[in-house]
């Protein structure tokens, strides 16, 4: 299948964004969201200024890391919005014996649900922004919050290895939000608690000042999670 996808960035080798693999990252221009928080306001508002990578030289390099590289990251901006070529993309990494991971706010859960029934994805990561009611102010946009809870249900319907995980922006996620969030994802899911980088450039710029909760705060967020999921992980606290 011809992939005509714009591959704004390359992360040829991380052992950071695919849990229990080592993996190729492919960036991915342009979102449906203006999270004010976003720290790739470039990538999200001017895709076309950014690079374009081929993707027959991204295969030909992880070809040549085989035996260190087994997975792709495909990743955004928001991979979704590229519907039928995102689809071609996933194939010609599946085609190439890669393990493949998808990273989405989930809202096109047309496509979403498309992507999951053809099986070339091992592993979805969702953003989940904040709870339902505070979801538009999170996103940056008027929205539908029920594409969110939709977005939960396909994902782990689907049976894929996944992730549900919050960047805890103070003011957009505090203890009540993320109660409500984890609630939505139920028992059987594990969750990610981020925590938010006050650094420039952000889609905002007053986020970049914003001062991050502390750690006693997202432990306590954890604490309050926990018995609503089967397993919470603070990351970056
Ligand atoms: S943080 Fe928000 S605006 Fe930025 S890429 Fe993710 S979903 Fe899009």
């Amino acid at each position: 299948m011809w992939c005509v996808v714009r591959i704004c960035g390359v992360e040829g080798v991380s052992v950071i964004d695919y849990p229990g693999r080592v993996a190729s990252v492919l960036f991915l221009g342009g979102c449906n969201f203006r999270c004010p928080f976003c720290h790739n306001p470039e990538l999200v508002l001017h895709p076309e200024l950014q690079p374009n990578h081929d993707l027959a030289d991204i295969l030909a390099q992880i070809q040549r890391r085989k035996s260190l590289v087994d997975g792709a990251v495909v990743t955004g901006g928001e991979p979704l919005i590229h519907e039928e070529a995102l689809l071609a993309l996933l194939s010609r990494l599946r085609d190439a014996g890669l393990l493949v991971k998808l990273d989405t706010n989930g809202y096109e859960v047309e496509t979403l649900r498309k992507v999951l029934s053809t099986g070339l994805v091992n592993f979805v990561a969702m953003d989940v922004k904040t709870s339902l009611g505070k979801y538009e102010a999170a996103a940056g946009r008027r929205l539908d919050a029920e594409n969110i809870r939709d977005a939960i249900a396909a994902i782990v319907h689907a049976g894929v290895d996944r992730e549900f995980r919050t960047t805890c922006v103070p003011g957009l996620v505090e203890a009540d939000d993320v109660q409500s969030i984890a609630s939505l994802l139920g028992p059987g899911e594990d969750y990610v608690l981020q925590q938010f980088r006050a650094t420039s450039p952000m889609i905002d710029h007053a986020h970049a000042t914003f001062k991050p909760h502390s750690a006693d705060t997202l432990r306590s967020f954890a604490e309050t999670v926990h018995p609503l999921v089967r397993s919470v992980t603070l990351r970056g606290e």
